[in-house]
C-alpha cells in the first residue's frame, strides 16, 4: 500500500495544491519601449507558482508595492476577495495600476494552479480570436493624406479596425485656425509638447513638474483654445483626405482632439458625421458626465471614453444617460479582469459598444485578450506596438507573432498563458530611471493602516 501510495506521489503533479497556496512575495521591474514605461508585476508562492500581472503603462510601481503586505499570507486564488480588500486603493487613470495589476497576477496564478485559461474563469470564451485595431500615428508636420496611406499600410498588414489621432496641434502653426489667450499657445509648445505629440512616447517625469504639469492639466473646458470655421475646414479636409484614401469599408476612429471645450467638439463632430467615424475618444475629462450628454445628443458621430476609468460602476452615469455609444476601458484601469467581465455585462444592460485599451507589455495584452474573449460584445482590443520587433518576444509561451491578419488567437493555457518571461530581453531595456530586476522589496513589508473604511 505504501509502495503504491508512493507511486501516485511521484505521478502526481503536487506542485499546485490551491487550498494551500500562499502569497510570499510582490516585485516588479520596470522596462521603457514597450511601447511605453511598463511596470511589470510577478507575485510569488509558496508553492513556486508565479502570478505575473503589469501596472498601468506611464505609472508607478509604488501603487503595486504599497499593496504587498495586504496580500502576503493570502490564497492568491481568492482573487474577489483579495480584490475587494485593495480596491480602496486604486484610483482614476494610473491610480487604478496597483489594485488592476495585481489583481491580473492573482488570476494567472488561480489558472496555473487550477489549470485553466483567465477567460475560463471569467465564464468561458464568445470567440477563438480576437479583432486587434491599431492606433496609428505620424511624426511630424504632415496631411491627411499621408495619415490615410499610414493607415492604408495597417490594412495591408490585415488590420481591419483603424484608429488615429486628429489632434489640434495639428493646425498650431497654421494661421487663423485656432484662437487662445495671447500667448497661451506658445505656453503649450513649450510647456506640455510631450503631451500634445503623441508619437513621442510615453508623458514622462518632466512632464509633471512645475509649469508643464500646469500647463498639462487644464482640462478641455478651461483652456479657453476654440477651432475657427478655417480650423475645421482644416480638420475636416483633413479626414476627407484619409478618407480618399483609405476608403469608406473600415471602421475609423480618432481620438487625442486635444483640449478644447464641449462647444468645439461638437462643431467638429458634426463637420465629420459624413465621414463614417467609428468614434471619438475622450473630448471631455471622462468625469464630467454633464458634457458627455451634451455632446452626444448633438451628433451622430458615436462618442466614447473610458481607459481613465476606474471601476466597473464608474461608468454607468455615462451609460445610464446616453453620454457614450462606446466605452473603451484598459483592464489595467478599471481594477482587473473581473471589473472589466462586470462592464461587459453592464454594456448589454445599456446597450453601449466596447473596445479595450491596450498600450502595454505582452502582460497587459495577455489580460485584454482574456476579458475580450470573456465579453459577450467587444469590438476590438487596441495594439501599440506595431512597431516595436522585441515586444512579442517579452513573454515565452505566447504565439508569436501574436497577431496575425488583424487578430490574436485567445490564450489557451493556465492563467495569461504566459510560460515565463524573457529575462534577457528585459534586462536589455530596464528604464533608466528605475533599474533594478525583481529586487527586494521588504522595504515595503512593514506598510500598514487601518484599512476599515467606516468606523
Ligand atoms: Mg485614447
Amino acid at each position: 500500500m505504501n509502495k503504491i501510495n508512493e507511486m501516485i506521489q511521484q505521478n502526481t503533479n503536487t506542485c499546485s495544491n490551491p487550498t494551500d497556496l500562499k502569497i510570499t512575495d510582490v516585485r516588479v521591474t520596470n522596462i521603457d519601449g514597450a511601447p511605453k514605461h511598463c511596470i511589470l508585476i510577478k507575485v510569488y508562492t509558496n508553492q513556486g507558482i508565479v502570478g505575473y500581472g503589469e501596472v498601468r503603462d506611464a505609472s508607478s510601481a509604488t501603487y503595486a508595492l504599497m499593496l504587498k503586505k495586504r496580500l502576503i499570507g493570502e490564497n492568491p486564488c481568492n482573487v474577489d476577495k483579495l480584490f475587494r480588500r485593495i480596491k480602496q486603493f486604486g484610483g482614476p487613470s494610473r491610480q487604478g495600476g496597483g489594485v488592476s495589476g495585481l489583481e491580473i497576477a492573482l488570476w494567472d496564478i488561480a489558472g496555473k494552479a487550477y489549470g485553466v485559461p483567465l477567460y475560463q474563469m471569467l465564464g468561458g470564451k464568445f470567440r477563438d480570436k480576437v479583432r486587434m485595431y491599431c492606433d496609428t500615428d505620424i511624426d511630424g508636420k504632415h496631411t491627411g493624406t499621408d495619415m490615410g496611406h499610414a493607415l492604408k499600410k495597417r490594412l495591408e498588414q490585415g488590420f481591419t479596425y483603424l484608429k488615429m489621432d486628429l489632434g489640434i496641434e495639428l493646425m498650431i502653426d497654421e494661421p487663423g485656425c485656432l484662437n487662445a489667450p495671447i500667448g497661451f499657445l506658445e505656453d503649450i509648445k513649450k510647456y506640455s509638447a510631450k503631451a500634445i505629440n503623441h508619437q513621442k512616447g510615453s508623458i514622462d517625469y518632466d512632464m509633471m513638474m512645475g509649469k508643464n504639469y500646469e500647463t498639462f492639466t487644464i482640462p478641455h473646458h478651461a483652456t479657453g483654445i476654440h477651432i475657427t470655421e478655417k480650423g475645421l475646414d482644416y480638420l475636416e479636409n483633413y479626414v476627407k483626405e484619409v478618407r480618399e484614401v483609405i476608403g469608406y469599408e473600415a471602421p475609423l476612429a480618432i481620438d487625442h482632439l486635444g483640449h478644447v471645450s464641449i462647444n468645439d467638439a461638437i462643431n467638429l463632430a458634426r463637420r465629420l458625421e459624413k465621414y463614417n467615424i467609428a468614434w471619438l475618444e475622450d473630448v471631455a475629462p471622462w468625469h464630467y458626465t454633464d458634457h458627455y450628454v451634451k455632446i452626444a445628443n448633438s451628433t451622430t458621430v458615436p462618442i466614447g471614453t473610458g481607459e481613465d476609468i476606474y471601476l466597473h460602476e464608474n461608468f454607468e452615469p455615462l451609460m445610464s444617460r446616453g453620454g457614450v455609444s462606446l466605452v473603451h476601458p484598459d483592464v489595467l484601469t478599471i481594477g482587473g479582469a473581473l471589473e472589466l467581465k462586470k462592464l461587459g455585462d453592464m454594456c448589454d444592460k445599456y446597450g453601449v459598444a466596447m473596445a479595450i485599451h491596450m498600450a502595454e507589455s505582452p502582460i497587459g495584452c495577455m489580460a485584454a485578450l482574456h476579458c475580450a474573449a470573456a465579453v459577450q460584445n467587444c469590438l476590438a482590443v487596441e495594439y501599440h506596438s506595431t512597431e516595436i520587433p522585441w515586444w512579442n518576444d517579452l513573454a515565452i509561451g505566447i504565439d508569436n507573432p501574436i497577431f496575425v491578419d488583424g487578430f490574436a488567437r485567445v490564450p489557451e493555457k493556465p492563467g495569461l498563458g504566459i510560460e515565463s518571461l524573457n529575462e534577457e530581453l528585459i534586462a536589455e531595456h530596464i528604464h533608466k530611471r528605475y533599474p533594478g530586476q525583481w529586487e527586494d522589496t521588504s522595504m515595503w513589508d512593514n506598510e500598514w493602516a487601518n484599512d476599515r473604511e467606516w468606523s
